[in-house]
């Protein structure tokens, strides 16, 4: 034990922050600098009570600085991080998952799901002539529109379906362990609730969707593919006139 093992107190919480973040750091850093002062107060008080206390004084003082800074440091950083990556995958208008998020998001329901359960259901929502209404109406209300729409979509969804916006004005569910016809029972709902109950201050029109349903793994293996068969329902349910569902 020389001296220049003191130096180890100071460099460690850092590291130990940097590397490991701010539960580990301190982890690592409480064991390390508590044995680091008991073999400090044994060498400096209890064997040469002669030490001067300013030197004692002295070291505990910087390594309380060093301590506190770097657990300030790292805790910023990781908020910082969290904040920048809510920005990230984000919809700031609805507040909904934006695109970002939908491949892991996908993944993570395929991989996750117990096997009796494998299932996701993509159901693809997009509103019925909705420039008209930016057009007739001013972008205001089609923006209170869309955020109604999301609102309808988050109070029918279960806890461990997932929203998104993906821009514009189309929306997308997935939904793990249904059958393709429960997702299609779901999609209904949707449909039926934002026909009749959706009204934005100002605005006197009806709002209507149309819904293209896929399911994985019946429709491919791959999210592309399943997006595709949803995308192609959703482009045939406004063929077929708009306000309704095409699910297979
Ligand atoms: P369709 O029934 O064929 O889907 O017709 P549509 O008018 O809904 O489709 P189109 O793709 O022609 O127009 C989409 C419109 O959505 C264009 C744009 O004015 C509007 N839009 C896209 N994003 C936003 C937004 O963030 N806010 C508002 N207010 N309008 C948006
Ligand atoms: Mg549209
Ligand atoms: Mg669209």
């Amino acid at each position: 034990f020389t001296s220049a093992l003191y130096s180890w107190l100071f460099i460690v919480p850092v590291l130990s922050y940097l590397l490991l973040g701010t539960k580990l750091g301190t982890i690592y850093s409480v064991i390390y600098v508590l044995s680091g002062c008991a073999i400090l107060t044994y060498r400096h008080i209890v064997q040469n009570p002669g030490t001067p206390v300013i030197a004692i004084v002295n070291i505990a003082l910087t390594l309380t600085a060093i301590w506190a800074l770097s657990y300030t440091y790292e805790q910023k950083r990781a908020q910082t991080v969290k904040r920048l990556q809510e920005m990230a995958s984000l919809d700031p208008l609805t507040g909904l998952n934006n695109r970002l998020l939908l491949s892991s998001i996908f993944d993570m329901l395929c991989e996750t799901l117990p096997e009796q359960q494998k299932s996701v259901s993509m159901v693809l929502v997009d509103l019925d002539h909705f420039k008209k209404v930016n057009d007739k109406y001013g972008h205001g209300v089609g923006d209170a529109v869309l955020v109604d729409v999301s609102r309808i979509i988050n109070s029918m969804r279960r806890r461990n379906d997932w929203a998104f916006r993906f821009g514009g004005e189309e929306f997308c569910l997935l939904i793990p362990d249904v059958t393709p016809h429960q997702a299609h029972s779901i999609a209904e709902r949707l449909r039926h609730s934002v026909e009749h109950t959706l009204s934005a201050e100002g605005f006197d029109a009806t709002i209507t969707v149309s819904i293209g349903v896929a399911h994985w793994p019946e429709n491919g293996d791959a999210l592309s593919q399943i997006y595709k068969v949803a995308d192609e329902r959703l482009y045939k349910a406004k063929e077929q006139g708009r306000n309704q569902i095409v699910s297979e």
